[in-house]
């Protein structure tokens, strides 16, 4: 996964590398091993590729129009002659060849293209080209920052970050170009529209907006879709920080339950999914689930989590809360078994390490050692969602393509 900006000034005595850097830090949740950047001045475009976040790269380019990686991927932007590109997907092409072609023709380079990618581009003819993917699984917005920039980006926080405003989401397929003083837009392919589940339910930040609805919203009902569904009686519902926070404020409200922060954090956000090696992953679910024993001591819990990939996580937590006194743990998923692998690059691991796909909800919950454990439905998804214009292929459901 990754996130990808680009920003372009209207006047050339504008330097995009601050407002380049920070929108890439509102981007870094969607992965941080690697930063890349290539900012185009005086004729020509610079490069650099940094093995660290977009928080702790120092990128130090000056010029008025710039694009910016923040992922997993090592090698972004790929730089070729007088073009310089960052994808968030998977692109199925020689990079090298793939850039030439994109010099030279953009709209048959992308329409001819495989793989399924969201893409930036910055040219030496000053201009940046965005494209969405043809099923819109992926977000990308177009924004502003009044009539100086024009700023492409994975999500509205790369354009709000900057102070910036976010005009439109980019339509699955559609390409637009940013030049100075000319935005123009076509639309070059049109498929199944099919957003991914994964975004609403813990991928985009909860401040944004995805196909006009605000991720907080969906995630608020997401819990109430729980309660509907697995109404469980305990004294108390938390929820796993971040994502799972308003998951439990949902369950709650539906159930007049009352609702505890049952955990603090220590450092920075550790996304434990995107974590890069074992080490960071146990540590990182330490450091992001430090229990407050009041919260748990002598209580019955709902314990709301955003999803279960291969148990680790969870089974760590409950075994921290029974540590804490709590004297029944039963776990909700806020969504459907990930019982597959995800063909378009975010990392879901291979069936035979996803838990859900190969044990018994009973031996499940001995295994992570809770009373009971229970997954949101894929219909109580596209209720709380509300369209079913998304892919689910990892949850057992219909790939797009
Ligand atoms: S397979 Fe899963 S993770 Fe991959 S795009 Fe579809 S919903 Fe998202």
């Amino acid at each position: 996964m990754a996130g990808i900006s680009g920003i372009l000034a209207f006047d050339k005595v504008w330097n995009v590398n601050k407002f380049l850097k920070y929108s890439l830090i509102g981007l870094q949740h969607r992965g941080y091993n690697f930063t890349g950047v290539a900012v185009y001045n005086e004729g020509k475009i610079e490069s650099k590729t940094y093995n660290e976040s977009p928080e702790d790269a120092e990128v130090s380019y000056d010029g008025w129009a710039g694009i910016g990686y923040s992922g997993s991927r090592k090698g972004y932007p790929v730089k070729v002659g007088g073009i310089a590109y960052v994808v968030d997907g998977v692109l199925k092409e020689n990079p090298e060849e793939f850039a030439k072609d994109l010099l030279k023709d953009p709209e048959r380079a992308l329409e001819n293209a495989k793989g399924v990618f969201n893409l930036i581009a910055l040219t030496e003819n000053e201009k940046i080209i965005a494209y969405r993917d043809k099923f819109g699984l992926r977000p990308l917005f177009l924004g502003g920052f009044g009539f100086d920039l024009g700023i492409v980006s994975s999500e509205s926080s790369g354009i709000n970050v900057i102070g910036g405003d976010t005009k439109r989401e980019i339509n699955p397929g559609e390409m637009v170009v940013l030049e100075r003083f000319n935005v123009e837009s076509k639309q070059l392919r049109v498929e199944r529209k099919a957003t991914c589940s994964i975004e609403y339910i813990y991928q985009s930040r909860i401040d944004g907006i995805l196909e006009k609805s605000q991720i907080y919203d969906v995630r608020i009902r997401i819990g109430e879709e729980l309660a509907k569904e697995w109404p469980i009686s305990a004294d108390t519902v938390v929820g796993v920080p971040d994502t799972a926070l308003p998951f439990a404020i949902g369950y709650s409200r539906k159930l007049g339950l009352r609702v505890d922060l049952g955990f603090t954090r220590t450092g920075s956000p550790i996304r434990t999914m995107i974590a890069g090696d074992n080490f960071l992953k146990v540590v990182g679910v330490q450091l992001k689930l430090n229990p407050i024993r009041s919260a748990f001591f002598g209580k019955r819990i709902v314990l709301i989590d955003d999803s279960m990939v291969t148990g680790t996580t969870l089974k760590n937590t409950v075994f921290n809360l029974r540590k804490m006194g709590a004297k029944e743990i039963h776990i909700l998923i806020g969504s459907p078994k990930l019982v597959r692998p995800c063909p378009y690059g975010v990392e879901v691991p291979s069936e035979s390490d996803l838990i859900a796909a190969n044990l018994k909800d009973e031996d499940i919950a001995k295994v992570i050692g809770a009373d009971s454990i229970h997954w949101l439905s894929i219909d109580g998804l596209f209720r709380s969602i509300g369209n079913k214009d998304l892919c689910y292929g990892c949850m057992g459901g219909i790939y797009p393509g």
